[in-house]
């Protein structure tokens, strides 16, 4: 017979086939056509269920020790991030068909300057995916000025090299998620741009749906082609300082003891750190809607730093300031040590400005600048920041510039 007359794959005479597709140098059957569609749909499909290559699952007790390495303190936040991730890629990886486990977005509230941000970012150096910081205050309802909601995804498919399904697993950190809060608690009957729109609009991604995204952001591209990123396996971790929140806790807490009328429960409330006993109810007397609310069902709390955390900040975590000095210094050939006395300096005038772990980093460039300005080009090969230094570098202007930050 006639090789031209049969399939090339199977085999099969024209005759036992149904349609034959003839091609120039060869033919192809109805049925291998088929196979080979179902072939790539299982193939797809696969590659969308499996995680992102590289994600290094690990046990919630791992993860929070990685954690402890970069972040001091917040031993709370540490463990119900560290399950809730744990439970998270646990859920991506898991087998079809199995009982749905429902995505937990996760909320931290904390003063400034605590580690919200940098709890996220440690968890997406861990899980090696794809990682974006946000911030909730330039998002606007479409048609207003500010970027529109999608932007946020812009950022992770950006992270993720515009690679989507690395995107799809990714981590977003959406900061000052508080600033887009209803103002009071009514909704008001003037348009609310950057409030409860903003908040609607977050709930779509939240929730997880799939999403047009702007691949270069923002509207100044109208002709750029959108790609369609599912927000299902995105964890999304939301963080804000809530200012006044302890207030809103506080009463509750009060109309609570009051209720049972003893007057032990009243002394065992720490008023200083009112925080801790946060419940979704406060956040949603604060202005986000029950609907969002209830898209973060992780609410974490994080402690204000004591004298004791700052201190443990400059020196302990793997790239701490004093470690990230060292290094630089030794890139010259310069050995560099910092005086507990010239420390303890440091963490003083961080307290006094009040400006928490973030000023230590600020406080230390103003000591540090002339000798990174000076040592690489003179011989010695050793020097020590003693208190006497720190003092005489953080003059009078860097007194008055802290304390009017
Ligand atoms: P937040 O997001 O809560 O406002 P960040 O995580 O951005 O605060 O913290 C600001 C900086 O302060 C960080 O880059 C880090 O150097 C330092 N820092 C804050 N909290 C901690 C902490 N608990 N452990 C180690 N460093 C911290």
């Amino acid at each position: 017979m006639d090789k031209n007359d049969r399939c090339s794959l199977c085999g099969r005479p024209r005759k036992d086939v149904g349609i034959l597709f003839q091609g120039v140098n060869g033919n192809v059957c109805d049925d291998c056509i088929r196979r080979g569609y179902e072939i790539l749909k299982e193939e797809e499909q696969f590659k969308k269920e499996k995680p992102a290559k590289g994600i290094k699952l690990k046990k919630p007790k791992e993860i929070k020790a990685f954690l402890d390495d970069y972040v001091i303190g917040q031993d709370f936040a540490k463990k119900v991030l560290s399950v809730a991730v744990y439970n998270h890629y646990k859920r991506i990886c898991q087998e079809k068909n199995d009982v749905d486990i429902e995505k937990s977005n996760i909320i931290m509230v904390g003063e400034t300057g605590t580690g919200k941000t940098l709890l996220a970012k440690t968890i997406a150096k861990m899980l090696n995916v794809p990682f974006a910081i946000v911030d909730a205050t330039v998002l606007t309802e479409a048609g207003y000025v500010g970027e529109d909601i999608e932007s946020l995804l812009t950022r992770l498919l950006q992270a993720a090299d515009y690679d989507v399904a690395s995107a799809e697993q990714g981590i977003v950190f959406i900061d000052e998620i508080d600033k887009i809060a209803r103002k009071g608690d009514n909704p008001s009957i003037t348009r609310d741009v950057s409030g409860e729109g903003v908040q609607q609009g977050l709930l779509k991604l939240l929730e997880g749906s799939i999403v047009n995204v702007p691949p270069q952001g923002g509207r100044k591209h109208p002709e750029q082609k959108m790609i369609a990123v599912d927000t299902k396996n995105i964890l999304f971790i939301c963080g804000g300082a809530f200012e006044g929140l302890d207030k809103i806790i506080a009463r509750r807490m009060n109309t609570q003891v009051v209720g049972y009328g003893t007057q032990k429960n009243i002394e065992k409330i720490d008023s200083k750190n009112m925080l801790q006993y946060v419940i979704p109810e406060d956040i949603r007397k604060f202005g986000l809607i029950p609907e969002i609310v209830g898209r973060l069902p992780v609410l974490a709390y994080l402690n204000p730093l004591d004298r004791e955390a700052l201190r443990q900040i400059l020196t302990e975590p793997k790239n701490s300031i004093v470690n990230q000095y060292i290094k630089l210094f030794k890139i010259d050939g310069i050995d560099i040590k910092f005086e507990e006395a010239a420390l303890d300096y440091i963490v003083d005038q961080a307290i006094s400005f009040k400006l928490g772990a973030r000023g230590l980093r600020s406080i230390c460039e103003s000591i540090m600048l002339e000798a990174m300005f000076e040592m690489p080009s003179e011989n010695k090969k050793t020097f020590t920041v003693t208190k006497e230094y720190a003092e005489s570098k953080l003059d009078k202007t860097a007194a008055i510039k802290f304390r009017n930050a």
